[in-house]
């Protein structure tokens, strides 16, 4: 019976790997360093009692302080569930399953491939050049059929911007023929980065934002889309009709008061101050062989035996972000900037193991 059910599955969700989120992938920590969550919560009171009503599909409050904060017209945003269903709607509205293609370039961001499989959307990757920037000319020869290139700045797991001049040029390359996503789920950690103004050259920009990281609100599921109208309209076409419940437009709208954007100011500030700290007591470490700058709430570190120190560190209930399969990543392990207490954990956790090798090779 269950073998019935199976078969009648779609072909490619039968293949398909769901996304290892963090929370699915386990662990029994008190240090969870592995989602690029905000270390603390931030309490809210619900204003809103009215939940025999059904919600606003696009609530007029958040949009219009999400516009405000991210300095555009409110007909250029959308608010849905989460930056990945933007990443999804995108698909609904923009590519012919069987026909289409999405483009992306690894190492990156993992739900542009699982939301490709589901929607049935071919995916071509053209892998990042070694220090993590756009490979121009192999996007070029890779854009037929293409209606999305998704591309992340700050990327993540890498944590470095895509150059600027390299996505203009991008843009003109795609001009009337694909639209180019630029994921900005961490641009809060660098403000003065985003594209949000250039949606006025290249009305075939599309940014995505997220209230999960900067925000502090991962367990909220609020996140927005940033286009011209003409993109909005077709997103709008393809959304749930109440994609948000009406407790999280109401916290929503918190967050993004003056007092909600002056706070998540301050936390931008301290976690960027303990990415610094922790970059520097990483370089300390024996176990670790490079650290790599970062712009956003996470870094990345090659270390000289990653298996062995993501292990160490789980069980002690530090919980890492293991990239050591992604493309180019080899070796390398992911970690959230968390409190400056958690941090010096992390350090002090691997100072103690820096010997671990040595004495490995002789037991
Ligand atoms: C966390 C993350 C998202 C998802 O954001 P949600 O709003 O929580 O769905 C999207 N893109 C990138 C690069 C992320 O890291």
């Amino acid at each position: 019976m269950s073998q019935n059910i199976e078969n009648l599955a779609r072909a490619n969700v039968r293949a398909l790997t769901p996304y290892q989120s963090a929370r699915r992938l386990g662990g029994n920590g008190d240090v969870w360093l592995n989602a690029n969550e905000y270390p603390v919560p931030v309490t809210f009171n619900l204003t809103q009692q009215t939940l025999n009503r059904y919600p606003e599909c696009q609530p007029k409050m958040v949009i219009e302080r999400y516009a405000a904060y991210a300095d555009v017209p409110a007909e250029r945003v959308l608010v849905s569930r989460g930056a990945d269903e933007g990443i999804e709607l995108l698909m609904r509205a923009f590519c012919e399953p069987g026909q289409d293609a999405i483009l992306f370039c690894p190492p990156t961001y993992g739900m542009y491939s699982v939301s490709a499989e589901t929607f049935g959307v071919a995916f071509r990757t053209v892998p990042a050049t070694a220090d993590w920037q756009l490979d121009l000319p192999a996007i070029a020869q890779n854009l037929a059929d293409v209606k999305l290139v998704y591309l992340c700045s700050p990327n993540n797991p890498t944590g470095n911007l895509i150059n600027p001049n390299d996505i203009r040029q991008l843009l003109e390359m795609t001009r009337g023929k694909a639209l180019v996503v630029a994921d900005e789920a961490y641009i809060d950690f660098c403000p003065s980065a985003t594209l949000a103004g250039w949606i006025d050259d290249y009305p075939h920009l599309v940014i995505l934002r997220t209230l999960s990281k900067a925000f502090a609100l991962a367990g909220l599921r609020c996140g927005f889309t940033l286009a011209h109208p003409q993109v909005i309209q077709l997103l709008l076409k393809v959304i749930a009709p109440y994609p948000l419940s009406t407790p999280v437009a109401d916290i929503a709208a918190q967050a993004l008061s003056p007092e909600g954007i002056a706070l998540m100011r301050q936390h931008v500030e301290t976690l960027n101050a303990t990415r610094r700290k922790l970059t520097d007591g990483l370089r300390q470490c024996h176990c670790v062989e490079a650290v790599f700058e970062s712009e956003a709430n996470y870094l990345i570190a090659r270390f000289t035996d990653a298996p062995h120190v993501f292990k160490t560190l789980w069980d002690q209930g530090i919980i890492l972000r293991d990239q050591n399969k992604q493309p180019g990543l080899a070796g390398c392990l992911r970690i959230s900037i968390g409190t400056p207490n958690e941090c010096e954990q992390v350090i002090a956790a691997l100072k103690s193991l820096s010997g671990a090798p040595e004495s490995r090779k002789q037991a």
